[in-house]
C-alpha cells in the first residue's frame, strides 16, 4: 500500500498501488474535503533523477533566486521562488496567510517562521535579508541562532534551519534582471 497526501487539507489517502501499471496516472478525491488531484505513480529511478535536477536548474533561473528546502522526514524536495519585498517561511496550515509556506509535517517550524527580505541596490545588485518571525525554536544561519533584532544578510550557498528543516539559497545571479 501507499498513501498520498490531499494537497488542500493534508488528510492522508491510502491505495493500492500493485492494482495499477507503472507511469498510470490516477485521480483521488478526498474524502475529507473532496478536493480532486492527481498523481502519476511508479516513477523510475531514472525519471526521479531527471526530476530532482530540473528542480536545481529551476532554482536557480528564479528572476531572485529561490529557497531549496531539502528533503527530511517531514518533507519533501521543493524549490521556493523569491520575490522582491517580504518572502514568509513557515509551515503551510489551510488558510496560512504568509507568502511562502513548506509543505512539511515538521511540528517544530512555526506557521510563520522567518522571513527573507529581497531588496535591489543602487546599483543593481540583489540583497537578501534574514529576520527571525520571531518564532518558538529559533532561526538558524550557519549553524548560529538570530537574535532578535538579526538582520543577516545571505549569499548564495548559505544554509538556514528552522525546526529540524534545512533551507539553501540559491541566489539570483546580480544584474540579470
Ligand atoms: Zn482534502
Amino acid at each position: 500500500m501507499k498513501r498520498v497526501r490531499c494537497p488542500k487539507c493534508d488528510n492522508y489517502i491510502v491505495f493500492d498501488e500493485t492494482r495499477y501499471v507503472d507511469g498510470q496516472a490516477l485521480v483521488f478525491e478526498c474524502s475529507n474535503c473532496h478536493k480532486e488531484f492527481g498523481i502519476r505513480i511508479g516513477k523510475s529511478k531514472l525519471q526521479e533523477k531527471h526530476e530532482e535536477k530540473k528542480l536545481d536548474e529551476n532554482a536557480y533561473s528564479e528572476d531572485y533566486g529561490s529557497i531549496v528546502v531539502v528533503e527530511n522526514v517531514f518533507t519533501y524536495k521543493q524549490v521556493i521562488p523569491l520575490e522582491l519585498g517580504e518572502n514568509e517561511f513557515g509551515r503551510y496550515i489551510q488558510g496560512t496567510n504568509i507568502n511562502k509556506p513548506i509543505e512539511t509535517r515538521d511540528p517544530s517550524i512555526d506557521t510563520y517562521h522567518c522571513c527573507i527580505t529581497v531588496k535591489r541596490t543602487k546599483n543593481g545588485q540583489i540583497q537578501y535579508i534574514l529576520r527571525d518571525a520571531p518564532s518558538d525554536t529559533g532561526t538558524f544561519h550557519m549553524n548560529e541562532i538570530l537574535k532578535n533584532n538579526d538582520r543577516i544578510n545571505l549569499s548564495d550557498g548559505d544554509i538556514i534551519t528552522i525546526g529540524a528543516t534545512t533551507l539553501i539559497l540559491r541566489a539570483a545571479p546580480d544584474g540579470t534582471n
